[in-house]
């Protein structure tokens, strides 16, 4: 149903509260008395009514996500041995405890740390002033820090360009009896066959 057609563009600034009082007035008038301008009126309003509920999207989640299934995808593609995928899952984990620490906050950080430290009593709980230095070592070359959890996590906290290094070093370091098939030699083997 069309409103009158001198009071279309009227209506639409009267429900985005852009009108002049003194034009206002009359078209408030007019609505009481005219059917189809009313329904006009009420129609626009309900319209801006949806875009104002309409939230702003949250795109570094989404992002994230894509990230994730595109860098799983690559490393499917890879063809990686299973004690190196089951690196990769850790890693991976990692990642999502990354992106989850935002929305956890830093509380869930802190008891996450104590709930680690109090399973590991060996290995000395990173506090939040140190967890930016991983295992300091004044003698000779700084070592690997233990394969533990809350090691993991202080590497990850520094870097996960570091993480990845570590967990490719022990990986390959606690798989040293084995071959060790790389993406390159499975190709070579399949050449054979
Ligand atoms: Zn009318």
């Amino acid at each position: 149903m069309n409103p009158c057609s001198q009071n279309r563009k009227l209506i639409v600034c009267l429900v985005m509260e852009a009108l002049e009082e003194q034009e206002a007035q009359p078209l408030r008038l007019h609505l009481g008395k005219c059917e189809r301008c009313r329904n006009y009126f009420e129609e626009i309003s309900h319209a801006a009514q949806k875009l104002n509920t309409v939230k702003p999207s949250t795109n570094i989640h989404a992002s994230n996500a894509f990230h994730q299934r595109v860098m799983g995808a690559l490393r499917a593609e890879e063809r990686i041995p299973a004690w190196q995928m089951s690196l990769v899952q850790l890693q991976r984990s990692f990642l999502n405890w990354r992106v989850a620490v935002p929305v956890l906050g830093t509380a869930a950080i802190f008891i996450t740390t104590l709930c680690l430290s109090i399973r590991q009593p060996t290995v000395p709980a990173p506090t939040l002033a140190s967890a930016g230095n991983p295992v300091p070592n004044a003698s000779g070359p700084k070592p690997d820090p233990e394969p533990t959890i809350s090691n993991y996590q202080t590497v990850a906290n520094h870097s996960l360009e570091k993480l990845d290094e570590l967990l490719t070093r022990q990986g390959t370091r606690t798989s040293s009896s084995t071959p060790v098939y790389t993406a390159s030699s499975l190709a070579q083997v399949n050449a054979l066959e």
